[in-house]
């Protein structure tokens, strides 16, 4: 497998990264606001495509820079726990200004299932997750090649690493899978999931 050397579509915490990945409109989230459409997941409950397998979905998250975390289960019984959705929709904020959105619950089915392929026993380390779009604009302003469009931005993306994992590894493994976009950056020790349309750089 060939990874392409291309800057990151959605990361933007390097000023020359550039977006080249499509982007991904998705109606039901990345509205501003705190914690407003955290009701009404439950519609989106199964149809992710990323788990078919019943039972509850956990996730363990250690959000670098902040020190908060979250460790527990975040679907049960058929539907996304909206407790647990307003944590992680505030665990995954922008740091910058303080401000979270809706993260899309598809997200952490990605999370949850890499984790789980990849026998993690250590939580994620979050190192970036929703962008608001001044965080984005201040970063596109310093570059002409920072992408103004980020998934990251509709709350579908996150940069992360596993504590005692290979960047690579997880990379190639969550390409494999085919539920989302994975960009490797190994050079950083850490790798972009998302919950948008599959593709890999
Ligand atoms: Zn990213």
């Amino acid at each position: 497998m060939r990874w392409r050397r291309d800057p990151c579509p959605c990361c933007v915490t390097k000023p020359d990264w550039s977006c080249e990945a499509p982007t991904t409109e998705a109606p039901a989230i990345g509205r501003r606001g705190l914690f407003g459409a955290a009701l009404g997941l439950a519609s989106l409950a199964l149809a992710s495509p990323v788990l078919a397998a019943p039972g509850d979905r956990s996730i363990a998250i250690n959000r670098v820079g902040t020190g908060e975390s979250f460790n527990g289960i975040y679907f049960r019984e058929g539907r996304y726990d909206p407790d647990a959705l307003l944590s992680l929709n505030w665990l995954l904020r922008d740091p910058h200004l303080g401000e979270a959105t809706p993260m899309d619950p598809r997200l952490f089915d990605v999370l949850h299932s890499v984790a789980a392929m990849m026998n993690a026993s250590e939580p994620y380390e979050v190192i970036s997750g929703y962008r608001t779009p001044e965080s984005n604009a201040a970063n596109a302003r310093r570059s002409r090649r920072v992408s103004r469009a980020s998934l990251h931005m509709s709350g579908m993306a996150a940069d992360v690493r596993l504590p005692g994992q290979s960047s690579m590894g997880m990379a190639r493994l969550a390409a494999n899978m085919q539920i989302g976009g994975v960009g490797l950056y190994r050079r950083d020790g850490f790798v972009h999931l998302d919950c948008g349309p599959s593709r890999r750089w």
